[in-house]
């Protein structure tokens, strides 16, 4: 299923988009008691899905909206905590931000001997088709990173990469707009991440048994048309089941934490010299089936 958070004038819900694109089904009209928040639903786990498939099939006409009529949020609007991400997780990515200058935390080698984790404060989220405040940024070094973001179901500790997908709810689509001058200047990565409006997500959370393999994604970026970064997701580095075992290692994972994958080759300071974003930029991501993450700059 493709689940969305909407906003129509002051009420917000769960929506599941139709089998085309006009429409989709408010789960609150429907029969059962389903809940507003999208942690919340998917915290239900597989039995609020297999409620929901049944209850969708018997949709008041109440409960079907026009796509045009909302507002999209992002699926999970404001995350229970930071967004987890990964650096340096493509090859060719990796290559670029060594060489590029801007990586002050960088070792001799591009490719990293295990993952790196970083954050995103909850506060940096945005929905698709929100604008991307570069002016919050004093260094005007914007820089888009489109990404594949996996959001969690069953949480857990010690998860096994065998177990890894078990605990995988579904997918979205993340930018994961960074301040490159911030990034390298305070050498910890969490400001240059983390101003307001620089983690658009959406448009929709895609249902992890709708994915038969996630490798066989391709996420491709443009900006203003031009496109950037197009790649497969098999091309991770340190692969989901392995990002998932890593950090549930020692760190609790629960239902609706988000992790983004990290960014493959074709940034803006992959180019010599960097092109950083700019006012009046629209940056679009793409992922289907999971759909398209379109933001201006503003
Ligand atoms: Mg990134």
């Amino acid at each position: 299923m493709k689940l969305v958070t909407f906003l129509r004038d002051n009420y917000q819900s769960i929506g599941v988009l139709g089998s085309g694109t006009a429409t989709l089904i408010d789960i609150q009209q429907l029969k059962g008691q389903f809940p507003s928040s999208m942690i919340d639903f998917v915290s239900l786990g597989d039995a609020g899905l297999d409620r929901l498939k049944k209850a969708v099939t018997d949709a008041p006409n109440e409960a079907v909206l026009n796509l045009a009529d909302v507002e999209l949020l992002a699926p999970i609007p404001v995350p229970r905590k930071n967004i987890m991400c990964v650096g340096r997780n493509y090859h060719e990515h990796a290559k670029e931000f060594h060489d590029s200058g801007f990586d002050a935390t960088a070792g001799k080698t591009a490719v990293p001997d295990d993952p790196i984790i970083f954050t995103k404060a909850p506060t940096s989220v945005i929905g698709p088709n929100a604008s991307i405040p570069s002016h919050l940024d004093p260094t005007n070094s914007a820089d888009y990173e489109g990404e594949l973001g996996v959001v969690i179901g069953n949480g857990g500790r010690g998860i096994l990469k065998q177990d890894a997908f078990q605990h995988v709810y579904g997918y979205t689509v993340i930018n994961d707009v960074t301040a490159r001058n911030l990034q390298h200047k305070h050498k910890q990565w969490f400001i240059g991440k983390s101003l307001d409006g620089f983690c658009p997500m959406g448009p929709t959370l895609l249902t992890a048994g709708e994915v038969d393999d996630v490798g066989r994604l391709n996420l491709i970026t443009a900006v203003n048309g031009e496109i950037r970064q197009d790649a497969s997701v098999s091309d991770l580095i340190f692969d989901i089941p392995t990002l998932i075992e890593t950090i549930s290692a020692g760190i609790t994972l629960e239902p609706g934490d988000i992790i983004a994958t990290g960014t493959p080759v074709g940034v803006g300071i992959g180019f010599e010299p960097p092109i950083f974003l700019k006012p009046g930029d629209v940056v679009r991501v793409t992922i289907e089936p999971i759909g398209s993450l379109e933001n201006t700059v503003v």
